[in-house]
């Protein structure tokens, strides 16, 4: 059976339309909105300030839209990592990790990836299509403890610029005060650096951002993320410093350590001389192994080493634990591949 086109991921001035073509008040868009994603009701039914007719009406051509997850797995140490239908015959993942008194989801922006980084299983997977902003918003409001976050990463399946119209009117509708009401600075977007996407992105919102670099220089760079031979790092790093990260929006580098490959003091020292006169973070990651990339993890104490050096070059840095491990909810191991083919 055709399913209904769904009112999840309509901004206000899009729910306007739907009750003005309905003959409705305009003032229901705004009750829609606050049930929708304020209270995350998904049954006409039980929006009662709405009048009768009004829900009989939008029953009659609208689903809300939400979708409760086909799965979660719980790791050992909290992380649930949740499974979503999406498109078709597809699945995306997401990622709740608690920490203390925060909690953050990771999620996905695509179904797969078109960019094959090599050592990432999303890649492996390849590409099954975009997320629309309804599949995007749905695994925020969907999983078992939604009040509990505190931030939202756009960093799990999928490059959130290559979707971006999508991904930005999910931003759009989490800080309206018509949709969740948070502060932008609660959100953070992970990219590979697509470079026009970049621009748009930091001209259209004011979340956090973070690069995906994992790399001293633009050789080292192009061995590891295909993406780098359109969008050289050297050049995306130069649009980076025409604008404000001194204040309240974070700019930050994803490095991921390799052994032998940009792990030494030198490409420690060549990195902190590229990112010279940036503002910014650098979050080293542990590689969490994927079969068949030819790629090895730094030994812990090497990563530390790294770390102090950038520290004392003034580049304040991080280790990323990695979390889920267990249950491969680990930064760049979600992969859907065997369930798309079971599909
Ligand atoms: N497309 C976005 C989101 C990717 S996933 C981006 O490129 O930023 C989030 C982070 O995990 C990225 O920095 C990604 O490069 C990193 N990553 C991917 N595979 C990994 C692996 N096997 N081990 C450690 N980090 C990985």
């Amino acid at each position: 059976m055709e399913q209904l086109p769904c009112l999840l991921g309509m901004t206000l001035q899009q729910l306007k339309e739907v009750v003005a073509a309905l003959g409705l008040p305009a003032f229901t868009a705004k009750q829609l909105a606050e049930w929708i994603y304020g209270k995350r009701v998904s049954d006409f039914e039980a929006m009662t300030n709405l009048s009768k007719t009004a829900r009989q009406r939008l029953a009659e051509t609208w689903r809300v839209g939400m979708e409760a997850p086909v799965d979660a797995v719980r790791s050992s140490d909290g992380t649930v990592k949740y499974l979503f239908r999406a498109g078709d015959s597809h699945y995306i993942e997401s990622v709740y990790i608690p920490e203390g008194d925060r909690a953050t989801l990771c999620i996905s922006s695509q179904i797969g990836c078109k960019m094959n980084c090599r050592f990432c299983a999303t890649g492996l997977q390849g590409f099954s299509g975009q997320l629309s902003v309804a599949e995007i918003l749905n695994q925020v409001q969907c999983i078992d403890q939604p009040d509990s976050l505190t931030n939202v990463v756009f960093m799990g399946m999928g490059e959130p610029m290559d979707n971006l119209d999508n991904v930005l009117q999910a931003i759009e509708i989490m800080t309206a005060s018509y949709g969740y009401g948070w502060s932008p600075k609660r959100i953070t977007v992970s990219s590979v650096g697509l470079i026009p996407g970049i621009r748009r992105f930091l001209d259209s919102c004011s979340c956090h951002l973070a690069i995906s670099l994992h790399a001293p220089n633009d050789t080292v760079r192009a061995t590891l993320i295909p993406a780098q031979k359109a969008y050289p790092a050297g050049e995306l790093l130069d649009v980076l410093r025409q604008y404000d990260f001194s204040h309240q929006r974070r700019l930050s580098f994803e490095y991921t350590m390799f052994q032998g490959v940009n792990d030494t003091p030198a490409d420690a020292r060549e990195l902190a001389r590229n990112l010279q006169g940036l503002d910014c973070h650098i979050n080293l990651i542990p590689f969490h192994a994927v079969d068949g990339t030819g790629l090895r993890p730094t030994p812990p104490a090497e990563m530390e080493r790294f770390m102090d050096l950038l520290n004392r070059l003034h580049f304040p840095t991080t280790i990323r634990r990695s979390r889920g491990q267990d249950i491969e909810a680990a930064c760049g191991l979600l992969s859907t591949k065997r369930m798309e083919l079971n599909a």
